[in-house]
């Protein structure tokens, strides 16, 4: 099924840049002597280091999205900063790209090689390099996963804000690269919130600091260029992380409702209130009786979440009890003005674990019900909640493509899962099709094509639905300045024409209507 032409969203964006000078990056496929590349990075990596069997690389051949696969010639594990040094020095003398990977966890397809290309894999860089209570931080090498961190303070009265659902499996280096957000982001900020520091290794192997240990320093802020850019400017080997007290009171609220609608209404009214809760979920029926049965086939004897419930909210409050107490007083009340039936306050350490958990296992319950599934992530304004959820329940139908949503309601950031079975002819170019028009409603409500997930290879061909041409060719320049060749990550991000036909169309549908663009900035 072929996807409908596109509006040229462009023609109406402001150039929020214009680019000083030319940008061209051509990535053409270059054939490389992987066995001689073995044996050079053998000699400068550990015993077992460097990954070349077929059935072990069949372990990198995808990400959290697994409707891509491709399989890597090659991966090394690097365990310290000098080695992964020496192994981009080797990559930059023979003109290689490489592709850093974490856990693995992206739903953006962004530590997949699609092309020929070394995959740098941090999962032997897991060690707390620092823990420094008194100024509250820690340092961490980039394999280190999201969740130990808060493990390794949580005894001392400390903890690690931003908190993916992934959590317990994806690595900081990835929530790094990706701008990761979480259940907490909503009072707490994204990931580039809680990073100081980091120690990176650029493309042609020079070990270089971005930031340091201190909240504000006065250079250029190339520490917040790197965080986002998803392994397009080098590898981090360090990061310092800031890390919070942990709050004295914390309340869970479960409401439920009898519509998406109702529930989006709660949402409104809250933060209209002035109510900033630390994180605000929600989830439709579908993955209601996902996570019930998931959790029944847990032992959980009683249902979790009200099983007719058509959408409930998950509300957490923190902060001093006085403050939190009377947040959950006024939340309850908003929530039944807005129609819940119910609101059931947790405010023991186990039960509020119990509501979080259905939560945080929600994508995996899905997946049991649904063999695979393609994970979306768009954001709107808050306002315009109920009016998208119900859009996309419409495109949900249009397409025979059963969806579900669970998302952090309270920034806005949606999260469609578009369930379906593998195998069924050209289901694929419908799900996908389906994702990019779930995306586009994002963009047209004022919304953007990510909140947290990053772009990688999934939605490069949407970015300039967002930025001008101009836009991305000066993004392009600050890739260049640390990345001449293009080498790290190659292809991720932004549309090229070989990979984004519509894009390459777009940009001769401006030109033929008059609108001068640089040359330079259609080539990546
Ligand atoms: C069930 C599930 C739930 C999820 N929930 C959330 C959520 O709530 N919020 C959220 O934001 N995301 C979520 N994600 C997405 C994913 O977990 C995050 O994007 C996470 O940060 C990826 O980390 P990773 O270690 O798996 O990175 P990978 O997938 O290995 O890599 C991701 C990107 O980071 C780059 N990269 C990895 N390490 C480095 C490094 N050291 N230096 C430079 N670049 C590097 C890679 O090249 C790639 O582009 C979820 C995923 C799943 C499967």
């Amino acid at each position: 099924m072929g996807a409908k032409p596109l509006p040229i969203l462009t023609q109406n964006l402001p150039v929020r840049f214009q680019a000083p000078a030319a940008v061209r990056i051509i990535s053409s496929p270059v054939s490389h002597d992987w066995p001689a590349l073995q044996r050079r990075l053998s000699a400068v990596l550990p015993r077992r280091a460097v990954v070349a069997a077929r059935q072990e690389l069949l372990a990198y051949d995808c990400d959290g999205l697994t409707l891509h696969r491709h399989q890597p010639p090659l991966v090394v594990l690097p365990e310290t900063t000098e080695q992964v040094a020496a192994v981009l020095r080797i990559c930059h003398q023979q003109g290689v790209p490489f592709v850093a990977r974490g856990s693995g966890t992206g739903l953006s397809g962004g530590a997949v090689a699609e092309t020929e290309a070394l995959v740098v894999a941090t999962s032997r860089m897991r060690r707390v390099l620092q823990v420094d209570l008194p100024n509250r931080r820690v340092v961490v090498q980039p394999g280190v996963i999201n969740s130990w961190v808060t493990r390794a303070v949580a005894g001392d009265g400390f903890y690690f804000a931003p908190d993916p659902s992934s959590q317990v499996a994806c690595s900081i280096g990835g929530n790094v690269a990706e701008n990761s957000g979480g259940v907490h982001c909503l009072k707490y900020g994204v990931t580039s919130n809680h990073v100081l520091g980091l120690e990176v290794v650029l493309p042609d192997g020079t070990v270089t600091q971005l930031g340091g240990e201190l909240d504000e320093s006065p250079e250029l802020d190339l520490r917040g260029a790197f965080i986002g850019s998803e392994g397009t400017l080098g590898i981090a080997t360090a990061i310092t992380l800031r890390l919070l007290r942990a709050p004295q009171s914390v309340a869970v609220l479960l409401a439920d409702f009898t519509s998406m609608e109702a529930a989006g209404e709660a949402v409104r009214l809250v933060t209209a209130a002035g109510v900033l809760p630390a994180g605000m979920e929600m989830m439709d029926r579908l993955t209601i009786e996902a996570v019930n049965d998931y959790l029944a086939g847990d032992g959980v004897s009683e249902p979790e979440y009200p099983p007719d419930a058509a959408a409930v909210l998950l509300i957490e409050l923190d902060g001093q009890e006085r403050e939190v107490l009377a947040a959950a007083e006024l939340t309850e009340r908003l929530c039944r003005q807005a129609g819940a039936r119910q609101v059931r306050q947790a405010w023991e350490a186990a039960e509020r674990a119990r509501l979080w958990k259905g939560r945080k296992s929600a994508i995996s319950a899905l997946g049991r019900r649904f063999p695979s599934y393609y994970l979306q992530d768009g954001v709107v304004p808050r306002s315009a909640l109920p009016r998208v959820l119900a859009a996309i329940d419409q495109l949900s139908q249009r397409h025979g493509l059963p969806v579900a949503n669970v998302f952090h309601a309270g920034d806005g950031n949606l999260h469609p899962l578009i369930l379906y079975r593998d195998g069924e002819a050209g289901v694929r170019e419908r799900v996908q099709e389906l994702g990019g028009e779930i995306l586009r409603l994002c963009v047209e409500a004022g919304g953007s094509i990510s909140g947290e997930h990053g772009i990688g290879s999934d939605k490069r061909c949407y970015l300039d639905w967002m930025y001008s041409p101009d836009d991305l060719a000066t993004m392009q320049l600050l890739r260049r300045a640390l990345d001449p060749l293009a080498r790290a990550n190659p292809g991720k991000i932004f549309p090229t024409p070989r990979s984004c036909a519509e894009s390459a169309r777009r940009v001769q549908v401006l030109r033929a209507a008059g609108v001068s663009l640089p040359e330079e900035a259609v080539v990546f």
